[in-house]
């Protein structure tokens, strides 16, 4: 843990799976005991920076009889065993950030196994909700504007800034940064005080994927064509990517979706989503691949 810590070792989080991403209970890499070994086979997609990591956080199907959250265990994996297939996904902006991981008969301790069996539900949805925590809170303490900030300064040097309607939209975006950091210190002092991430942590980061989208579209308003169009180096690169990498703040951790259904559900009390599969063994459901069976 402390090499974790210090990031000597880099680790992964293997949730999501071609059929499973927001009903990533649904996964069905599965996990079988050999003896003082576990035999992992499947699939995951969407990992961040699996291609770097030395240790990945894993979850899979220990038990297909009962219901699909309760039959889900969690383990720790060297990424680096010849067994573990990494392939890299082409970004649309140019970059390579996550993988497909393949496991083909791995064979990993039985050690490995992170927490009490059939119990790695509980403990994906505790990291997912660190995981929210952390994007919706940043990095940064304090008040900060970064994206108000720099766009107004563009604005101020290429003149648009006289627009009125254009100024509105940035003061606009001043204020939501500004309030989305004052919520980021209040649940950073949660946490300090050693309170655990709740539902709440959703709210975040559903506010920073709201202004993600407004960002997205007042570069197109302040910084227009030289975002769109441009070579490696070029000034219209930064504004690019970020234009283009904005579109994964409403799906990274849990879509927009997902966090509006547990805003409702777990922090308004209103009724729950109506589920079919309640009750039903995850053997039986038509879920991945298991529909074409
Ligand atoms: C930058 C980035 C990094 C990521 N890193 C990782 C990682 O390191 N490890 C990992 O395991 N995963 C990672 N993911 C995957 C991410 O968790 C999933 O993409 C996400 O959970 C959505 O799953 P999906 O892509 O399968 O979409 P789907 O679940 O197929 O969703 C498709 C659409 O249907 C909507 N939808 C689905 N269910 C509902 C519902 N019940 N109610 C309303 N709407 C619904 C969704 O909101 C979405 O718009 C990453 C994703 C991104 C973009």
């Amino acid at each position: 843990l402390a090499d974790n810590i210090s990031a000597e070792t880099v680790w992964c989080q293997m949730f999501s799976e071609p059929g499973a991403g927001s009903d990533v209970a649904s996964l069905q890499t599965k996990a079988e005991l050999d003896g003082d070994e576990w035999i992992i086979n499947g699939q995951k997609v969407w990992t961040t920076l699996a291609h770097v990591c030395d240790y990945g956080v894993l979850i899979a199907r220990t038990n297909p009889e009962v219901i699909k959250h309760a039959g889900i265990s969690m383990f720790i994996v060297d990424m680096r065993d010849p067994a573990v297939e990494i392939r890299p996904i082409h970004q649309i902006d140019g970059g390579m950030h996550f993988n497909e991981v393949f496991f083909t008969d791995i064979r990993i301790p039985k050690d490995n196994l992170l927490g009490p069996l059939h119990e790695g539900w509980r403990l994906a949805t505790s990291m997912l909700m660190y995981e929210r925590v952390a994007i919706g809170t940043g990095s940064t303490g304090g008040i900060t504007t970064p994206h108000a900030k720099r766009l107004i300064e563009y604005a101020q040097k290429s003149g648009t800034i006289s627009n009125p309607v254009l100024r509105q939209k940035l003061m606009k975006l001043y204020c939501e940064e500004t309030a989305k950091s004052l919520v980021s210190m209040r649940t950073r002092a949660e946490l300090k005080a050693g309170k655990a991430p709740g539902p709440g942590g959703s709210l975040g980061k559903l506010h920073g994927s709201k202004i993600l989208r407004d960002v997205r579209s007042l570069i197109n308003d302040v910084v227009g064509m030289e975002a769109d169009a441009w070579a490696e180096g070029d000034r219209g690169q930064w504004w690019g990517r970020l234009a283009l990498g904005s579109f994964q703040a409403g799906i990274a951790g849990g879509t927009d979706e997902i966090q509006k259904n547990i805003i409702g559900d777990r922090v308004l009390g209103l009724p729950r989503e109506p589920s079919v599969d309640k009750g039903v063994p995850f053997k039986d459901l038509l879920v991945g691949t298991q529909k074409d069976s």
